[in-house]
């Protein structure tokens, strides 16, 4: 110990703390940014490499570990978002619809046919049987009311898993 003196002593610690912890924050940030490119890159890779694992994680996370708190409150968030920034909605829905008009017509479709008692909705997704809130697939767009009934998270696997016909696309809400 080079002081005798604790105050001392601690003020001396605290300083060269201080100091180092100028030096370290320096230098990581310097090596963050000399990175940067290098480590989005690493990340989009992991990302790539992982994503059937991740996929599979999350599928099972919610399908049995997320609480029906966490659930309620990701609905409650979701919805309350979509009230404030109803505007943002909307001219969101409307450049998806511009980009994909086949699926807005798709989706129009089958809302109409289920309101005319033409498509019925069913209580189970047509794959695992889960019941709740179960969405109309389209395996093809231009056969409009063919659909395949399934849950959510069937639903999902279901457009990141490509099929030889389609690449994986963005889901159609
Ligand atoms: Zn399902
Ligand atoms: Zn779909």
């Amino acid at each position: 110990m080079p002081y005798a003196d604790k105050e001392r002593q601690h003020e001396y610690d605290r300083k060269k703390y201080l100091k180092n912890r100028e030096k370290v924050l320096a230098r990581s940030k310097a090596s963050y940014y000399a990175n940067l490119e290098k480590n989005r890159q690493y990340r989009r890779e992991y990302a790539k490499k992982n994503r059937e694992k991740n996929n599979a994680y999350h599928r099972h996370w919610r399908k049995n570990l997320q609480s029906s708190e966490s659930k309620a409150h990701e609905r409650k968030r979701a919805s309350e978002w979509g009230k404030k920034n109803l505007d943002k909605l909307i001219s969101r829905n409307r450049r998806y619809n511009t980009k994909y008009p086949i699926k807005y017509i798709a989706h129009v479709c089958v809302k109409l046919a289920i309101e005319t008692g033409l498509l019925a909705r069913p209580k189970n997704c047509s794959r695992c049987g889960a019941s709740g809130r179960i969405e109309a697939h389209h395996p093809d767009y231009s056969l409009m009311l063919e659909v395949v009934w399934l849950c959510p998270i069937c639903h999902k696997s279901e457009h990141l898993t490509p099929t030889p016909k389609s690449e994986p696309q963005q889901e159609e809400r």
